[in-house]
């Protein structure tokens, strides 16, 4: 692994693979060169995800050509990494636990003094509620949040920034810490049922299995800013990224799992093969 570029396939077990999940792929697998692609399955919400869909990726993704070393990392099995992290930014006093449920936070949102709810990576940003709540009060039916102007405060900063060798190369994606709490604001690092999120399980796995080169989405790039800011706070490294384009159907919607009709598995059954799912994806 020394040296070369690590990248990694990281899907959500919750439904066949479509052609927008064969891009990602394809891409991870492209720019690890002669490095490492590996796979890893993010299975926290376990009331969505099913082991049978589990099969069925690895089982596409080999069709397509594919290969990566085993043991796959498998985010159920990693529950307490993720703990030891949300205690790591807990002891710094940077968490705290938020009683708030969907309604509560629309209804504080629509005072009349709270003006237009602002939109976040992860929906209308959080209003702070909950914000003079400490950890000692948490209770298990608690979601844990980070309070993100103390996190910058703790680590002396006034922007955070990533290097992105698709979305403007050579140039260093920029977020003052300002508009980082107003557009981003104190994001939920472990939800109730899952005692993770995907911003935490990301950024430790990231580190954990030496990913330098993290490829994803361009509707994940509002969410890196939350990732680099957690780097910093666990002292991680900030791996490269690449965000790549979205694979849209023909009315211009990026693709879901539930476009089964796109699922790999109907083209393959019409007899397509992997160099034509390639041509379709313009690889
Ligand atoms: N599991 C995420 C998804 O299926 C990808 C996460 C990532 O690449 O950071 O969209």
């Amino acid at each position: 692994m020394a040296g070369g570029t690590v990248t990694r396939f990281a899907p959500s077990p919750t439904g066949p693979l479509h052609l927008g999940h064969a891009f990602a792929a394809l891409t991870a697998a492209r720019l690890a060169g002669p490095g490492q692609f590996l796979l890893r399955i993010e299975d926290i919400d376990q009331s969505r995800c099913r082991p049978e869909y589990e099969a069925m990726i690895a089982e596409d993704l080999h069709w397509l050509g594919l290969d990566w070393p085993q043991p796959v990392m498998r985010q159920s099995e990693r529950l307490p990494a993720y703990q030891a992290a949300l205690d790591q930014l807990a002891a710094s006093g940077l968490t705290y636990p938020c009683q708030c449920r969907r309604a509560d936070i629309r209804a504080a949102l629509s005072a009349p003094q709270e003006g237009a709810p602002v939109i976040g990576p992860d929906g209308p940003v959080y209003p702070g509620t909950c914000r003079h709540r400490h950890m000692a009060e948490a209770s298990p039916n608690d979601t844990i949040r980070l309070n993100s102007a103390a996190a910058l405060a703790h680590l002396g900063l006034d922007e955070v920034g990533f290097l992105d060798e698709n979305v403007a190369p050579g140039v260093a994606h920029r977020l003052a810490a300002a508009d980082l709490i107003a557009g981003i604001g104190d994001v939920v690092l472990a939800r109730r049922s899952m005692g993770t999120s995907y911003h935490l399980s990301v950024v430790v796995d990231d580190a954990a299995q030496g990913i330098t080169l993290v490829t994803r989405g361009k509707d994940l790039l509002d969410s890196t800013w939350i990732h680099v800011l957690l780097q910093k706070l666990l002292q991680l490294e900030t791996p490269r990224y690449h965000h790549h384009r979205l694979i849209r159907d023909a009315h211009g919607k990026r693709l879901a799992k539930r476009d089964d009709a796109r699922a790999l598995r109907l083209y393959r059954a019409e007899g397509a093969t992997p160099e034509d799912i390639r041509h379709m994806l313009g690889l």
